[in-house]
């Protein structure tokens, strides 16, 4: 049980990020629900959370943004007294082949996915280092591991989290605090569910268990490794991918 912890998960407005949220909260956590621009959708993951006896907070900040970041960390810890869990979950794609890539799709990628990572990190191990406690876990993805066609920007930044993962990890992991990334799959989301019945037919070809992965999956891995029982494992990256990759 994560009974009293304070758990940040960023773009917890849908999908991964919402099935996290409301698993920690399940477990007793009080979860502040992170989003940018699905105001709604956030209120209606608190809502969610609280009708079943859980506690959740919002607070909207583009990850991307280093000040907001500072802003973001510092006000979740005056309010909230600490900061026990951190779960950088936000994440954005702009695909296309590489010959056709702008500038902008590949700095936008970036920029949310692998320094939005670093921005909250770079304000949470403050606090979780004073604590000589604390669990960041990041979300990385299989493509970060094996690339893809069509998702340069993209696999750069999800296997810049792993390169970001491990190296804090090594620096944080005398003051107690652990910190690891989760290698999702093809997870069903509004992210995938713009892919064309074409592209999912192939994707499925590609997983041994024989079907995609549900929000539920990567949220009951996350809950595991905020846990006491996951006390000894950092610097690892969990994949949560049906057999994907291995
Ligand atoms: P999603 O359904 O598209 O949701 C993305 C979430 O990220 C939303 O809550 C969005 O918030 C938030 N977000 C985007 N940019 C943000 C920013 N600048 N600041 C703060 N929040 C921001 O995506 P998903 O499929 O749940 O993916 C969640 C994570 O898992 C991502 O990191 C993704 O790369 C990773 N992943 C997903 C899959 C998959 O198959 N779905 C596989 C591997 C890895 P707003 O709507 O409020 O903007």
């Amino acid at each position: 049980m994560l009974t009293g912890k304070v758990a940040v998960v960023t773009g917890a407005s849908r999908g991964i990020g919402k099935a996290i949220a409301c698993k920690l909260a399940s477990q007793g956590a009080k979860v502040v629900v992170n989003y940018n621009g699905s105001k709604e959708k956030a209120e209606a993951v608190k809502a969610e959370i609280e009708a079943q006896g859980g506690t959740a907070v919002l607070y909207q900040c583009d990850v991307s943004d280093f000040a907001s970041c500072e802003t973001f960390i510092q006000d979740v810890i005056k309010e909230h007294g600490s900061l026990d869990i951190l779960v950088n979950n936000a994440g954005i794609t702009r695909d296309g082949l590489l010959m056709k890539m702008s500038e902008e799709d590949f700095d936008k990628v970036l920029d949310t996915n692998l320094k939005g990572t670093f921005n909250t990190i770079r304000f949470a191990t403050r606090q979780m280092i004073k604590q000589r406690s604390g669990r960041i876990i990041n979300m990385s993805s299989v493509v970060g591991v094996s690339g893809n066609a069509g998702q340069a920007n993209y696999a750069a930044s999800k296997a810049g989290v792993i390169g970001l993962t491990k190296a804090v990890a090594r620096e944080v992991a005398s003051r107690g605090v652990t910190v690891n990334a989760i290698a999702p799959g093809f997870i069903q989301t509004d992210m995938t569910d713009v892919l064309s019945d074409k592209v999912k037919e192939a994707m499925v070809g590609q997983i041994p268990l024989g079907r995609f992965g549900q929000t539920e999956d990567i949220a009951a891995a996350v809950a595991f490794l905020a846990s006491d029982s996951a006390g000894y494992i950092t610097g690892q990256v969990l994949h949560v991918d049906g057999g994907m990759v291995m």
